[in-house]
């Protein structure tokens, strides 16, 4: 018997880029003292403050079945929330809750894009783009941003890319990179979109983690906010990576006929983690800067250690959990200097050719263990990439 094409065909013939965060994982579970270096999980666990009110919400009864866009109090919340950082006006319409940023990713190209149409998005990119995109029908376009532009696309390259296509998926703050896009390159983005009619996917899971400079949301931007999905997500910004609960933002037509979708698979997020979800949300900032503060003391820790030495050259990440390290002057591709750091060294990070082909030559570094025990793998990483570049 067959399978369909639509599951088959998810997978690039590249493979999906997990390969060793898979080994790592192998190893760690069979007691071997592996640093996990690789995905993008807090190594703590979801406030106890919001377990509390999520087990509130369960025994007072909210465990049937929720309002399939999500409840009336969330999307209100979300909906401020989102007016509030950008100024644009946000009604509960407006919003649809979902079960995470990546089911968001899913529901947004779904509204956009019809079997066939080109969607356009930047390498390097997180690994689930193109398959989220192959696997409602669409051909997915890679459109590169170059590490010599530190990761912000050029207009340009998006203009060379855009005739015929229906949409455009960014990411800022950027996983893998680091960057935070520009104003200068999302004016690019929002001149290319208008010009050639594309809806654009903004994907800001990472918008509590800005080092430098102020994140953006394009959908901010003068009139993008009819043409702009923006997914959002709890997972990062208030480590609830396990509770699936996330958003998506844009037009009320479109969130509307969204509503089909949820009844058509999920039937919507239970309404004890919507409860928790809102719990957290009305805590406000303090906790999602308690939250993002150890990305930033490693990141400062990465970026010390990276000052004393000359065989890996980084830009401090801008945004988000991770660094992206440029290891090309060591002769090796960053598939084969991850294989060796895991295989020396027990240090898993992510070859940056998972993430796309402008990252070939790169790793990613995921700055998600403690500052000591990362400041040692850190310094271990270093110093093989020193030992290979003599
Ligand atoms: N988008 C980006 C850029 C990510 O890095 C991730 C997760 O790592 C997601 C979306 C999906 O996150 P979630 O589905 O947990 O919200």
């Amino acid at each position: 018997m067959e399978l369909s094409q639509r599951i088959t065909r998810m997978i690039g013939k590249g493979g999906d880029g997990w390969d060793l965060f898979f080994k790592a994982r192998a190893m760690a579970d069979v007691g071997q003292p592996v640093v996990e270096l690789t995905i993008g999980e807090h190594d703590i666990r979801t406030d106890p403050r919001i377990l509390a009110a999520m087990d509130r919400a369960a025994r007072g009864g909210h465990t049937g079945y929720a309002m399939m866009s999500g409840t009336d109090d969330l999307r209100d919340a979300v909906a401020a929330r989102v007016q509030a950082r950008t100024g644009v006006p946000t009604a509960r319409e407006n919003v649809l809750i979902t079960p995470g940023g990546q089911s968001g990713l899913f529901a947004a190209h779904h509204a956009v894009c019809d079997d066939g149409d080109r969607a356009l998005f930047i390498d390097p990119y997180y690994a689930t783009y193109p398959g989220t995109i192959r696997a409602i029908g669409a051909q997915a376009v890679p459109v590169q941003a170059r590490a010599e532009d530190a990761f912000q696309p050029r207009a340009d390259d998006l203009a060379a890319a855009a005739p015929g296509a229906k949409s455009l998926l960014v990411n800022t703050p950027n996983n893998p990179t680091g960057a935070v896009y520009s104003r200068a390159t999302l004016d690019g983005i929002t001149r290319v979109c208008q010009k050639h009619d594309l809806w654009l996917i903004s994907d800001e899971v990472y918008d509590t983690q800005v080092w430098d400079g102020a994140h953006l949301s394009p959908r901010a931007l003068p009139g993008m906010a009819e043409r702009t999905l923006v997914v959002g997500s709890m997972s990062k910004s208030h480590a609830m990576t396990g509770s699936r609960i996330g958003w998506l933002v844009g037009p009320r037509r479109a969130i509307a006929h969204l509503a089909s979708l949820a009844i058509h698979t999920t039937y919507g997020v239970p309404g004890f983690i919507q409860d928790a979800a809102l719990f957290a949300l009305n805590e406000g900032p303090a906790l999602e800067q308690e939250i993002a503060a150890p990305f930033a003391r490693r990141r400062a820790i990465a970026m010390d250690i990276l000052g004393r030495q000359n065989a890996i050259r980084a830009l401090p990440p801008q945004g988000a959990m991770y660094m992206m390290l440029d290891i090309r002057a060591t002769g090796l591709s960053g598939l084969d200097f991850a294989e060796r750091l895991l295989a020396q060294h027990m240090i898993a990070v992510m070859p940056g050719e998972s993430f796309g082909q402008a990252p070939a030559g790169h790793i990613r570094v995921a700055l998600t263990v403690a500052d000591a025990r990362f400041a040692e793998a850190f310094q271990t990483l270093v110093d093989m990439a020193s030992e290979l570049a003599t």
